[in-house]
């Protein structure tokens, strides 16, 4: 009888060991991962990026990467000036998915920024109270969240540019020139980086690294030592220059000149109509110093299709009669001369891309301009047919910021060699170009300044 009881134990104990291995294998093993939450406010939408590393390799170059992202539902949070209620709702969606996305036990080390660009500029010059009241309201929902929130801003231009080159540069793997993984590349491979553009819905950036030496009067550089090495970039942050500031401005520009109740407009298709009120077309701060010129009435816009004359009237939205310096671009700004290649990103890629323009595709400045122009005088009832599930308002300016885009580069003077310029969205089919990337690896100090002296411990 008690061989039968010590069987039984010997049996019991094996049973719980087994279950206890069984266990022991299927429970996840904690990730070595980190994580940073990033919301883009933007001038028409806001979004949020989830980025994702090693924790072991947070140091090198390109090891970041985007793992999700989340487009929050409504117009750009300048909008939300005089509906402050509104913005839980407007930012809970995202929060929500950041929450099931990044492992619970990871909340409270991963930091979440929020940055807002140039609409809210726009916002805070007109009434700086109201731009506060709305990052307040943003304060106050994220610190409810259980993340390591570091604070909601309006970032400037200048970081809105340069944060945007960190980012390419550092996706593209140009940042870091021989470390200790690649320290056998020739002593003179060359790493030039990329210079960035940017164009938004409010403003535009050109960032790029230049050997010109340029007066301090201008401050439009700035000193990056990023694994090691100087970079000296220009920047600069054109303000009312963004895709849909500029259509405004232009509308109100020409509305001045329009016969009672019609204005002609050949950056939109023949056959397509938009019917607005003057005074929309006057209530922006860019837009402001026509406003004196017509009282409120409503306006049809029809569109005339004409590539070569839409190009004409956008051509008068940049000021090139003064420039204090020995060269500037357009708008008096100082700028050197452009030097290597460029990444042109968020709606230049969008435009370029819907058109099938991008450098990869077409080759000479030629051929673009020829494309443009078929596309211009297309009626818009083919254009609409093509393209049922092309938003509405997307489609119908896409000739608009084609041409707008070609003119921009042309006013850069980066139109000479046409694959000078490469549009880009996504950088290893993974990670949005733009500046939210830089923003967060610059302040969580994950570029270093030097270069890591020896082989980390924990490389393979
Ligand atoms: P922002 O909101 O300031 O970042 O500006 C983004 C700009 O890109 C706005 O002018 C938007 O209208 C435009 N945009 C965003 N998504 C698309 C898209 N899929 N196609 C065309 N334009 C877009």
């Amino acid at each position: 009888r008690n061989g039968i009881l010590i069987l039984g134990f010997i049996f019991i104990l094996s049973l719980i060991a087994l279950i206890a291995v069984g266990l022991a294998q299927n429970k996840k093993l904690p990730d070595n991962f980190k994580y940073g939450i990033v919301f883009d406010a933007g001038s028409s939408h806001t979004s949020m990026y989830i980025y994702k590393w090693s924790a072991e390799k947070m140091n090198d170059t390109g090891l970041v990467y985007e793992t999700a992202s989340c487009e929050v539902k409504g117009p750009g949070i300048s909008s939300y000036a005089s509906n402050l209620q509104d913005i839980p709702v407007y930012l809970s969606k995202c929060m929500g998915k950041a929450k099931d996305l990044i492992p619970k036990y990871k909340h409270q080390d991963t930091p979440l920024y929020l940055g807002a660009t140039a609409g809210m500029r726009l916002l805070r010059m007109e009434n700086e109270e109201l731009a506060k009241m709305i990052l307040s309201a943003v304060t106050s929902l994220f610190n409810s969240y259980p993340f390591n929130f570091q604070g909601a801003r309006i970032i400037s231009g200048f970081e809105e540019g340069a944060y945007g080159w960190i980012t390419i540069n550092y996706l593209l793997g140009k940042l870091e020139k021989h470390n200790w993984k690649n320290q056998f590349l020739r002593e003179n491979e060359t790493q030039d980086t990329y210079g960035a553009l940017d164009l938004g819905g409010a403003s535009t950036q050109i960032t790029f690294v230049t050997s010109t030496q340029i007066s301090k009067q201008f401050k439009k550089t700035t000193q990056f030592r990023l694994y090691g090495k100087n970079y000296t970039v220009y920047t600069y942050s054109y303000l009312c220059h963004g895709v849909d500031q500029a259509l405004l401005r232009k509308l109100a520009l020409n509305a001045k000149d329009a016969s009672p109740g019609a204005l002609m407009e050949p950056c939109f298709h023949p056959g397509y109509e938009r019917t607005v009120l003057t005074s929309s077309l006057f209530s922006s701060v860019c837009t402001k110093i026509y406003k004196n010129w017509i009282s409120s009435r409503n306006l049809t816009i029809q569109g005339t299709g004409n590539f070569q004359k839409c190009k004409e009237s956008i051509t008068e939205l940049f000021q090139n009669n003064y420039c204090n310096a020995s060269y500037c671009t357009f708008d008096m700004i100082y700028r050197p001369p452009t030097e290597g290649h460029f990444g042109a990103f968020s709606a230049y890629y969008y435009a370029m891309d819907f058109l099938n323009l991008t450098s990869d595709k077409v080759s000479s400045l030629d051929m673009v301009t020829h494309k443009m122009e078929e596309f211009c005088s297309t009626p818009w009832s083919v254009v609409n047919t093509a393209f049922p599930q092309v938003k509405e308002k997307y489609l119908s300016e896409y000739c608009f910021s084609g041409t707008y885009v070609l003119t921009l580069l042309q006013k850069y003077n980066l139109t000479e060699y046409w694959t000078q310029v490469e549009f880009m969205d996504k950088i290893n089919n993974k990670t949005e170009a733009g500046w939210t990337l830089g923003y967060m690896l610059n302040l969580t100090n994950m570029i270093p300044a030097e270069l890591p002296q020896s082989k980390p411990f924990s490389h393979p």
